[in-house]
């Protein structure tokens, strides 16, 4: 796949993700993002070879009986989404096509403001909600800030805010205090994949006679 991604995660992200510590649902977007990422395929690569030179260098040491199994047991627990190119129709991410298949909590849209429909994944992530937002063609976001984390992915159409224009693959990271407007693309609708730490906060100012944007009932 041509590597159109302007927005990457960061090396630190990359080596947590290599090394299994990475938090599931940031892992789920960090592999819908490699799916389009060359460069950071490459990376990750590498970051592999850094890792498994760095095991191999370290000095052997007495095991415990029994230790090898609970390795092996623990590796099984946070096993990472296995990053494939595959060749769906919709050409989604191997990670996403699965939560596709096995973890949506409704089979359909559902309707958020006039112009945002979602469709949340049950992933077991307590911390962390995980879902796909499908902004329509021009449609405008309610303006928000954050009070965690949030990682989205672009993958299908683009949108943009007031700092860019996000394109399929890249891959973005919004902190607390980041108050955006996400827009819809003119020429098509948008479909991301996101985490989420904790719900976003209305900044408009009358949002104190709403709920947050993720309840928002439809217009
Ligand atoms: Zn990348």
């Amino acid at each position: 796949m041509n590597n159109t991604s302007q927005f990457h995660p960061d090396d630190t992200m990359l080596l947590e993700f290599s090394a299994g510590t990475l938090a599931t649902a940031p892992s789920i977007c960090v592999s819908a993002h490699l799916h389009f990422c060359s460069k950071c395929r490459a990376q990750l690569l590498r970051l592999d070879q850094v890792g498994s030179q760095l095991m191999s260098e370290a000095e052997p040491l007495e095991l415990e009986e029994g230790t090898f199994d609970k390795v092996m047991a623990n590796l099984d627990s946070s096993q990472q989404i296995p990053v494939k190119v595959d060749s769906q129709q919709n050409n989604y991410p191997f990670s996403v096509t699965k939560l596709l298949k096995n973890n949506l909590v409704s089979q359909t849209w559902k309707r958020l403001s006039s112009s945002v429909d979602v469709a949340r994944f049950e992933t077991g992530q307590e911390d962390f909600e995980v879902a796909l937002h499908k902004i329509c063609a021009g449609g405008k976001t309610p303006k928000h800030d954050h009070h965690g984390l949030e990682y989205t992915v672009v993958l299908k159409g683009s949108f943009s805010d007031e700092n860019a224009v996000y394109r399929e693959g890249d891959f973005l990271i919004r902190q607390p205090g980041d108050v955006h407007q996400p827009m819809g693309a003119q020429n098509g609708e948008c479909i991301c994949l996101s985490a989420l730490s904790a719900p976003i906060k209305l900044t408009n100012p009358l949002g104190f006679l709403m709920k947050p944007w993720l309840r928002i009932n439809p217009m």
